[in-house]
C-alpha cells in the first residue's frame, strides 16, 4: 500500500533494536483518515474470506482491528494480556515473547468470545518475529475456530517470520513490508498487491 510506505518515510523514526516508531499516527497518536484507508484495503483484501471474527492483541492493535471489523462487518476481539477480573473462569492462553519489551508474557481471551463456528481475521500492527501472531493462532486452535487470513500493517521482512507464514500457506497480507531498514534508509518490498 504505497500510501502507507508514504508515511512511514515521512513520518516512520528508527530506533535502536530494529525498532520502528510510528506514534504520530498508529500506535498513540492515531490518523483516522489513514486508519480508514488501511480498513478499506484489509476489507478489499480479505473481502472473499467470509470473516466473521477480527482477533488482535491489546493495545495498539485494538484500533486497526475495529476500523477493519467495521468494514467488514464482522466482530472484533483483542486478547488481553494480563489476567484481570474481566477475564473470568479458564480463559484460552499462549505465551507471547514480546519484540519491544524483551520479556514474556501470556495472551488470553475468554472462551465465551472465540468458538468453532468462527472464520478469524488476525490483525496486529507489526509482524516482526511472529511471536505475536503464533500467540493468536494457538488461542484459535485452542478454540476450534478457523484462521482464514492474517493482516499485518508493517512486516518487517528481515525477521523471515512472514515468509514462513507464507510458506505454510497462510494468507498472509501486510500494507507495507519493510525488507531492510537503517538510521538513515528503509527499503521496502514491492508485491503485486501494492497500490
Ligand atoms: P513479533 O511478535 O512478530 O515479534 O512482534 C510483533 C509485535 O511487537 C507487535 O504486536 C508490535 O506491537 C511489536 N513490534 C514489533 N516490532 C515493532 C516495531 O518496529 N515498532 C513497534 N512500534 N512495535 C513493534
Amino acid at each position: 500500500m504505497k500510501l502507507m510506505e508514504e508515511k512511514i518515510l515521512r513520518e516512520g523514526q528508527i530506533l535502536p533494536g530494529d525498532i520502528l516508531k510510528v506514534g504520530s499516527f498508529l500506535n498513540q497518536n492515531i490518523d483516522i483518515d489513514f486508519l480508514g484507508d488501511m480498513a478499506n484495503e484489509f476489507a478489499r483484501l480479505f473481502a472473499h474470506e467470509g470473516v466473521t471474527k477480527v482477533l488482535t492483541i491489546e493495545a495498539s492493535g485494538i484500533a486497526i482491528a475495529t476500523a477493519v471489523g467495521m468494514k467488514l462487518g464482522a466482530s472484533v476481539l483483542f486478547a488481553k494480556k494480563h489476567r484481570t477480573s474481566n477475564v473470568d473462569g479458564q480463559p484460552y492462553s499462549a505465551p507471547v515473547h514480546s519484540f519491544t519489551h524483551n520479556e514474556d508474557y501470556e495472551v488470553l481471551v475468554s472462551r465465551d468470545y472465540l468458538s468453532s463456528t468462527d472464520r478469524v481475521l488476525i490483525v496486529d500492527d507489526f509482524l516482526a518475529n511472529g511471536q505475536a501472531v503464533n500467540g493468536l493462532f494457538s488461542l484459535c486452535e485452542q478454540a476450534g475456530a478457523q484462521v482464514v487470513g492474517v493482516g499485518i500493517a508493517i512486516e518487517k521482512c528481515f525477521s523471515g517470520a512472514g515468509d514462513k507464514l507464507r510458506a505454510q500457506g497462510v494468507h498472509l497480507e501486510s500494507l507495507a513490508m519493510i525488507e531492510s531498514m537503517s538510521e538513515d534508509n528503509i527499503v521496502f518490498r514491492r508485491e503485486d498487491n501494492s497500490r
